[in-house]
């Protein structure tokens, strides 16, 4: 569409060295057959037995990555799951009771989780690919977003999270600045709650054609954060929970936005130090109305000065960082190593569809690569002492725990630990891209793509089985996309082209 618009193993202490044995995996060729567990309505969260008919389910004999250093990582375990919880994770488990799921040929490992994405563009996916922040911010938000209506919100939510868990995203943030009126926002998290996807609704502000959204006579931000409070988010025990897409601007209105979320105790997510206009100091002018607490995170954060740095350290905030798409569009220099050195672990996250593929395994590697290049040039420029080079095993901990520690989800999930809720998944390790496995964590991080993912299961339910997401009708999504699509384009008078 350019044309148009111009536009360390637990099982050995740190630093003992990893014996080779305990990252394999076996990868005979045999595939895993499948309990069925088909039905055929959208909404796979509804569709989806739990353990059937109340039985628990046993995931056997897979190479299990619990990324829990209490629990540990194993060549061959097994995973028992009760209800929506997580009961045992180790080798040899007996539940002569359980639905077996047999993982052989299979890594088992915690969900991956995106903590931020703004999932109302879920049907403009790569409307943008050669665009860069300026041209994001007059095609995405002022053109498209600004003519959406609910209907298409929903498809659009609906169409993101239900790609998130076909790539083995289990939980992501909808950074949802949308909310051109209360019926878009509830269309919103009517399209997260269809999908099953375990969500982080931020309620945003909503998009017009001048970008001051402010102005918008019909959006209710921040203050309908209290309605959704007790409508959606009355119980913090369930799929989806509530933050606060803080939409920023002077210290004063971002304060003040950041109160109507403490209000209702949601937790709040902010991009900050983004470009240049990111160099305007926000952070510490937050901080003298003693604004900044560790419930919030920051995301991207490229052009933050070290003050800034330091007061988010001090606050205990979180930080989430796009590198593929910061890459792409101009934010600034992905800040892996600047958060590292200060001992904060980064969660990270899409950003945009428009731009950017859907999977985590992109993300990993961006980051992985754009850490150790920095670290070369260092080594390359004369630096006597440079940083440390990431392991693969600490990019995938920054996909799965510091991302559910960002969404404020660390005690639910991100590990495979005995009393967490079950967002498990099974990568194939018999696929020509990684086989034969040499080392579990590396195929993970390095070489695989959402084609391994063969199993999601979220808080229990099976979400997508060999390979095929399970309860979802995909000529009926397929047909949501277009029609939102098609109406967009015609409301936002976009020649309806494809090429
Ligand atoms: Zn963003």
């Amino acid at each position: 569409m350019t044309h148009v618009f111009n536009s360390g193993c637990p099982c050995c202490p740190p630093g003992s060295g990893l014996s080779r044995r305990q990252f394999l995996c076996t990868t005979a060729a045999s595939v895993a057959a499948a309990p069925v567990l088909a039905s055929s309505v959208i909404g796979a969260a509804e569709a989806a037995p739990r353990a059937q008919a109340g039985r628990p389910i046993l995931i056997k004999g897979g190479c299990v990555l619990s990324l829990d250093r209490a629990v540990g990582d194993f060549e061959q375990a097994d995973v028992l799951v009760e209800g929506k919880k997580i009961t045992a994770v180790k080798p040899n488990i007996s539940a002569p009771n359980a639905q077996v799921i047999d993982a052989k040929n299979r890594i088992v490992m915690p969900g991956m989780v995106d903590t931020h994405r703004h999932m109302w563009q879920g049907f403009l996916r790569n409307v943008l690919p050669d665009g860069s922040l300026e041209d994001y911010r007059n095609v995405v938000q002022r053109t498209f977003g600004a003519k959406m209506v609910p209907d298409d919100v929903y498809a659009a939510d609906l169409l993101s999270a239900l790609g998130a868990i076909d790539s083995g995203v289990t939980c992501i943030l909808d950074w949802s600045h949308i909310g051109n009126s209360p019926a878009h926002t509830d269309a919103c998290i009517k399209g997260l709650q269809d999908s099953g996807v375990r969500a982080v609704f931020a309620y945003g502000a909503g998009q017009n054609e001048s970008g001051r959204v402010m102005e918008i006579a019909t959006s209710k931000y921040p203050g309908d954060i209290g309605r959704l409070r007790k409508q959606y988010f009355s119980s913090d025990d369930q799929l989806t929970t509530l933050y606060l897409a803080a939409l920023g601007g002077s210290p004063e209105a971002t304060f003040a936005q950041f109160k109507a979320a403490r209000d209702v105790g949601a937790r709040i997510s902010i991009h900050v130090g983004v470009g240049e206009f990111g160099r305007n100091a926000l952070l510490e002018k937050l901080d003298a109305l003693k604004g900044l607490k560790d419930d919030t995170t920051y995301i991207h954060c490229c052009t933050l000065n070290d003050t800034e740095w330091k007061l988010i350290k001090d606050t205990g905030g979180t930080v989430s960082i796009a590198g593929y798409v910061e890459t792409l569009m101009g934010h600034g220099n992905p800040p892996v190593q600047k958060a590292i050195d200060l001992g904060i672990r980064p969660s990270l996250s899409v950003d945009v569809e428009t731009s950017v593929p859907n999977d985590f395994f992109t993300q990993m590697r961006t980051v992985f690569s754009l850490q150790k290049n920095e670290v070369w040039a260092k080594r390359l420029g004369g630096d006597k002492n440079p940083p440390k080079f990431l392991t693969v095993r600490e990019v995938l901990e920054f996909a799965t725990i510091e991302g559910a520690r960002a969404n404020g989800l660390d005690k639910k999930i991100g590990t495979l630990t005995p009393g967490k809720e079950a967002d498990i998944i099974m990568l194939r390790t018999d696929l020509l891209n990684v086989m034969p496995i040499n080392n579990a964590v590396g195929a993970v991080v390095t070489s695989m793509t959402s084609h391994n993912v063969d199993t999601v299961m979220i808080a229990g339910k099976i979400m997508k089985r060999n390979g095929v997401l399970v309860g979802v009708d995909m000529n009926r999504v397929a047909k949501l996309g277009r029609e939102a699509q098609a109406r967009n384009y015609k409301a936002a008078n976009v020649p309806d082209k494809r090429i």
